[in-house]
């Protein structure tokens, strides 16, 4: 039987082989080169300080990629500020290599205006996608590097109520950008009704504001296990969790991680006690490709088409062919150049009101030259007239005043005293 393909062009036969060709080798392939290549994963982690995210990123991945706050001087205290820091750690297991970011938000929802506490997170994640554009955008695109938030880890604080505003706008803010998670944090604080109770709450908290939180896929030929497992991931959100990177004896003699209370021990990797397993297999060892493809196909994508229409071009492609590129690049240089002719107009109207603006100066200034020059000549004059005076009644012998005579004998030397 053959049947057209997608596009409809040319029809499809399905054939069964004569014998062994290879390509069923396929999956290896992309195994082997996967594992060469070795994967990128980034989580982030929001949530007020003291939830308990460092324990649990530590616990998550096994790895101490927090140091103990214990082993830190008072220094080195991480800020409690809405600072973003991120840590990146390479870790391996069975021979597959994880380049592990984890993202932090110290501090976020601890001041007392907690309003806009979301926005450098945003910003944080925008900014992300940002320089996984311009790398799409380069000419050279062999090397890009993926620092795209898959998974945000939201701490929810275990208070047995309900969703916090803070928690609500929060997630209002993120829930397009990346894929949120859901953690009720320090599980070990409530009873089992208790946390069966909150996740109600906030299920419908998330349902009531239209928060989409991630959800595991399914795909319609999958098997029966495949279903199973994705149900019972489903069922647990929003996971609630307890971290503990230490191990602690239980009564029985085990060596578990976990954490010690007088009556008993809360174990991190025992399902009955907490959803952390699920949680670690939804994040890990199950969807961890599906976190990264949901973020490249649908969050990023939406975020470019967003920019890129905000930024003007236009991609719907029945529309691009009528904007021929060799127009627009036309009409760019046209308003190009009639901007430059503005700015040079503007430029010589400037130009020339400084030229008068200094011509009318420097007249002026002449001006005032002038009626000086006008003024010491006839000061000059008068005292040349004065002198001429002076000197036609000295010929004409006309007496002298006394003083006048004392003067005019001293310096003959004629009188000597
Ligand atoms: P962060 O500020 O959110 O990174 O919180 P930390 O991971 O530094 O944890 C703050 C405190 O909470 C530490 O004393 C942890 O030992 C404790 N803690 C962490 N996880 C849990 C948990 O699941 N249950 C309880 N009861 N305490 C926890």
């Amino acid at each position: 039987p053959s049947n057209a393909d997608d596009n409809g062009t040319s029809p499809v036969i399905r054939k069964k082989l004569m014998g062994f060709v290879g390509f069923a080798n396929l999956p290896n392939q992309v195994h082997r080169k996967s594992v060469r290549k070795g994967f990128q994963f980034t989580a982030m982690v929001v949530g007020e300080s003291g939830l308990g995210k460092s324990t649990l990123i530590n616990t998550l991945f096994n790895t101490t990629l927090y140091p103990p706050k214990e082993t830190l001087p008072p220094s080195a205290e991480r800020p409690s500020t809405v600072a973003i820091e991120s840590i990146s750690a390479d870790i391996e297991e069975s021979g597959v290599r994880l380049r592990l970011t984890v993202v932090d938000t110290p501090g976020f929802g601890d001041f007392v205006n907690n309003d806009e506490s979301w926005k450098p997170i945003v910003e944080n994640i925008e900014s992300r996608f940002d320089s996984y554009l311009e790398q799409e955008n380069r000419v050279n695109r062999q090397k890009i590097v993926d620092n795209r938030i898959h998974a945000c880890l939201y701490f929810i604080q275990p208070t047995g109520h309900s969703l916090k505003p803070i928690d609500v706008e929060c997630m209002r803010q993120l829930h397009t950008k990346v894929n949120l998670i859901p953690i009720i944090a320090k599980a070990d604080t409530l009873t089992d009704e208790e946390v069966a109770e909150f996740k109600a709450r906030i299920l419908a908290d998330i349902a009531y504001h239209n928060i989409h939180i991630f959800q595991a896929p399914t795909y319609e030929n999958e098997d029966d296990e495949a279903i199973a497992e994705a149900e019972e991931i489903a069922s647990k959100i929003p996971f609630a969790v307890v971290g503990s990177d230490r191990e602690v004896a239980t009564p029985d003699g085990r060596k578990v991680r976990g954490r010690a209370y007088p009556w008993g021990v809360v174990e991190v990797d025992n399902e009955d006690h907490c959803d952390f397993v699920k949680l670690r297999q939804m994040l890990v060892r199950t969807y961890m490709e599906e976190l990264r493809e949901y973020t490249n196909d649908v969050l990023y994508e939406n975020w470019r088409t967003e920019k890129l229409l905000g930024m003007g071009v236009i991609q719907d492609s029945s529309v691009f062919k009528e904007v021929n590129p060799a127009i627009r690049i036309q009409e760019e240089r046209i308003m190009h150049e009639a901007k430059l002719a503005k700015m040079e107009a503007e430029m010589k109207m400037v130009f020339q009101q400084k030229v008068q603006e200094k011509e009318a100066k420097l007249k002026q200034s002449e001006e005032e030259l002038y009626a000086r020059h006008r003024e010491m000549k006839e000061a000059l004059e008068k005292q040349r007239l004065d002198l001429e005076d002076k000197k036609r009644r000295i010929e004409n012998g006309r007496p002298l005043t006394p003083e006048k005579i004392s003067q005019t004998g001293r310096k003959k030397g004629f009188l000597r005293t």
